[in-house]
């Protein structure tokens, strides 16, 4: 049976044609593939349409009142009301539950509506949280601050301690532990086994930084992975979208307070991060290949106190990241020789890289985190996360790698 065969027949489908598709069908879901081809087979609707179909729906007929009743007290239902769920949300969804090799997936309006929602759908007052005292600015924020407020108490970790997130669980109590790795913006690497090891409390890793092409956390027994969808995944500044991804009755628990908490994903979002998972493998080829060569140049460059890049031989958790990354991301932290003013300066200098906060992009863009990503906090929680004013983030973008490091080499030279 050859893919041909059904390419060279014409519509309408007879029988047999369809049949053949369906063998086709079957056999290629049971084919080993790639990540790299999961990305271009996964989240396909039954249409024929190559390119994903857009849905702006609110809302949808249904076809009397057994029907709406059905939608309205099931689970998920996609063809109802835009909160429950949206045909095009939904090919998003599967897209990226196939890549983390997961039962089911869950998208959100933002990669912090995905933290909020899933914080608030599995804690409540009195719960506790073992968190990663190194996370995103904002998912710190919201563990410091509403989580707090609401009583839910958070014990953060320093993740280069081996044991130290399974040791501050308190059986019965902790019902959350957060990882984040590699970690933004400094880069830390988490071990992702640790994570799966822990029993009791759910496991949640923030794999923003590695995209699903990178590492898949419940490979190692982890039970939720999460992705601000916003960045590699969408890839091109156009979506603003969170997606999690787990076992179908956990992922269905959450959405089931995910349609009160209210931050759905929009379905403009949803075809945007569709289409950029299309194209994530060979994005990602390029801009992790320049990010590598970039750290590898600045990493003994005079001006520059420290590189971290979790593919460099010298970041402090190298093995482990080789171990369970494909490939090393697309951000390289770059600490120069000074403070704000110097950094100012050298930024002022890069004819290419954009100042700007966010990631996964075509554009490279450079940020200081101390007075952006992580803006607000004490001197003391920023040395913890190993953020110092002296400290760049760049995120590779898609330019040549030779450009890129001429023009962030004639940049040093003014500082
Ligand atoms: N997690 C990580 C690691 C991030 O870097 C970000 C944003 O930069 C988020 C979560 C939040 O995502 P969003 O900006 O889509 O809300």
């Amino acid at each position: 049976m050859s893919k041909v065969t059904l390419q060279s027949q014409s519509s309408p489908e007879t029988p047999e044609i369809s049949k053949v598709a369906t063998l086709w069908a079957g056999y290629r879901r049971h084919m080993p593939q790639s990540p790299d081809t999961t990305a271009i087979t996964a989240g396909r609707s039954d249409s024929s349409a190559l390119a994903p179909i857009l849905w702006p729906n609110t809302v949808w007929e249904s076809s009397g009142l057994v029907e709406a009743r059905q939608r309205a007290t099931g689970f998920r239902a996609d063809s109802f009301y835009a909160r429950f769920g949206n045909p095009t949300v939904t090919a998003f969804e599967n897209a990226v539950a196939e890549l983390e090799g997961a039962e089911s997936a869950l998208a959100f309006g933002s990669g912090m509506g995905a933290v909020s929602t899933v914080i608030l759908a599995l804690c409540s007052q009195g719960s506790h949280i073992v968190a990663q005292n190194n996370v995103y600015g904002a998912t710190l924020a919201f563990l410091q601050g509403p989580c707090q407020r609401l009583g839910i108490d958070v014990t953060l970790v320093d993740a280069n301690v081996p044991g130290s997130f399974a040791d501050a669980v308190i059986p019965g109590k902790t019902m959350l532990v957060i990882a984040e790795t590699p970690s933004n913006p400094r880069l830390g690497i988490t071990n992702l086994a640790e994570i799966g090891a822990i029993k009791g409390p759910f496991t949640l890793v923030d794999s923003t930084l590695a995209t699903p092409l990178g590492q898949n956390p419940l490979e190692f027994g982890v039970d939720i992975v999460l992705h601000s969808a916003t960045k590699g995944i969408s890839g091109h500044n156009d979506a603003l979208l969170g997606v999690i991804a787990g076992e179908k009755d956990l992922i269905d628990s959450i959405w089931s307070y995910s349609v009160l908490h209210g931050a759905s994903a929009s379905p403009h979002d949803a075809l945007n991060a569709l289409r950029g998972i299309r194209t994530l493998s060979v994005r990602l080829e390029r801009q992790t290949s320049t990010a590598l060569a970039i750290a590898r140049t600045l990493e003994s460059h005079p001006k520059i106190a420290s590189v971290s890049y979790p593919l460099l031989e010298s970041h402090p958790h190298y093995s482990l990241a080789r171990e369970q990354m494909r490939h090393g991301g697309t951000i390289v932290a770059v600490e120069l020789k000074g403070d704000f003013d110097t950094c100012d300066t050298f930024v002022s200098h890069l004819a290419l890289a954009h100042t700007a906060t966010s990631f996964g992009g075509p554009e490279t863009l450079v940020c200081h985190p101390a007075t952006s990503t992580q803006a607000g906090f004490s001197e003391e929680v920023l040395a913890s996360m190993g953020v110092t004013q002296g400290l760049l983030r760049f995120s590779i973008g898609l330019e040549s790698s030779a450009d890129l490091i001429a023009d962030i080499t004639n940049a040093l030279s003014a500082i």
